[in-house]
């Protein structure tokens, strides 16, 4: 199915969504929160893969709770899946946000004095008042009751029942440091929290969270990276990559050794077949992933490299907004045509890859796409890419 963004022939890149790998993902991870319900997180336009049709995928996996961070996103979702049950993770900004809750049904996700308050005074009722998550701090100071305000809470709700928690979580700091003793930290004072809810179920593990298992998994997990084919935690990563991020190539051009390239003249240092290729850092290509001539690479690691005709090839100089260079010359000079793809992220080089060499995270380099490629989704029911329709 094409997806949307720009017209094939006319867009600087193409990024084919893979649903069906998303499907799975979320299979496994459903499979891995077990006793425990596993939600998805999609927030962000679903991390940047479109968040209705990543919806409908997840549905149709078996997914029926969905987080996100606003309520705008929430209301998109609400049209995409209509039965499900949506939580908004960022809280309430005033009344004007507790409307719009109301008439898309959503769950405000509470962790401050001024959210309970709002909620009390402006939530939906379903068949119990104002339905609402209970956010406790265990440690991030980000969002979040702390556990003595949270104990106030409920003994103030006994008395009035303004409130209907339906769930209560928490969020953890360093799940994806196994060995963390922070992470036992948080599960205890986590622990303390739920002995205030008796009877409602409680949510703590985010993607990193699921792989640590046992107690961390609670009664409801969130996973966002991983569904979308990110690594939650160090070590061999176990999920299917979701998108397939690919660059065309717009010149083909020959340089000799001691010539410079990009911004900031990096010298060749051998004769060299360059790859000019149309996306750049306002794509989300990471200036930081260049080869030269930013401030990383003073640390010494290389920068990053695309995939091309089953070689890795590496980029060369800086990244510049629409276009990056990269280096084909072992290619050789016949191997390497204008309209090619190289890919800069997806089987052949993980995501998690690329975005170590711009020194960020998978999250960042999948929310930093944009609008610039044609967007092509493989959808759920189609056998893992064998019909992808090509146009
Ligand atoms: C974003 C978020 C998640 C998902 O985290 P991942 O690391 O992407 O799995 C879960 N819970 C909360 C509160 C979040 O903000």
């Amino acid at each position: 199915m094409s997806g949307g963004g720009l017209e094939p022939h006319l867009a600087g890149g193409r990024l084919t969504i893979d649903l069906s790998a998303l499907a799975e993902n979320y299979r496994f991870l459903a499979a891995r929160s077990a006793p425990a319900e596993a939600a998805a997180v999609v927030k962000a336009d679903a991390y940047g893969i479109g968040i209705r049709p990543a919806a409908r995928a997840l549905w149709t996996a078996g997914c029926r709770r969905f987080f996100v961070a606003l309520p705008h996103e929430g209301v998109a979702l609400r049209e995409a899946v209509p039965d499900s049950e949506i939580f908004v993770l960022n809280g309430l900004f005033g009344t004007e946000a507790a409307a719009v809750h109301r008439e898309a049904r959503l769950i405000p996700v509470l962790g401050s004095q001024s959210d309970l308050s709002i909620w009390e005074a402006h939530g939906w009722d379903s068949e119990d008042p104002r339905p609402c998550v209970i956010h406790v701090d265990t440690g991030m100071n980000r969002l979040g009751l702390t556990y003595e305000r949270a104990r106030a809470l409920v003994e103030e709700n006994a008395l009035t029942g303004a409130l209907t928690p339906i769930l209560v979580m928490s969020h953890l700091a360093c799940a994806g440091t196994p060995d963390d003793p922070m992470n036992a930290r948080q599960l205890s004072g986590f622990q303390a929290v739920r002995m205030l809810f008796p009877g409602v179920p409680a949510s703590l593990c985010n993607s990193a969270g699921i792989f640590l298992g046992g107690d961390f998994l609670c009664d409801l997990t969130r996973p966002g990276i991983a569904l979308y084919g990110g690594a939650a935690a160090d070590g061999p990563n176990p999920m299917k990559p979701v998108v397939t991020a690919e660059t065309r190539v717009a010149q083909v051009r020959y340089a000799r050794a001691g010539e410079t390239v990009s911004y900031a003249a990096t010298p060749l240092m051998r004769d060299t077949i360059i790859a000019v290729a149309s996306t750049g850092y306002a794509d989300g290509y990471h200036r930081s992933a260049s080869s030269a001539a930013v401030p990383l690479r003073k640390l010494g690691q290389p920068g990053a490299s695309g995939f091309l005709h089953g070689r890795e090839v590496p980029l060369l100089g800086r990244v510049t907004m629409d276009l990056t260079m990269f280096d084909v010359t072992d290619l050789g000079a016949d191997a390497v045509a204008v309209g090619d793809h190289i890919e800069l992220f997806g089987p052949n080089m993980p995501i998690d890859r690329m975005a170590d060499a711009a020194g960020t995270i998978s999250y960042e380099v999948l929310t930093s796409l944009g609008q610039r490629y044609h967007r092509e989704y493989i959808e759920a029911d189609a056998k893992s890419g064998q019909d992808r329709s090509k146009r």
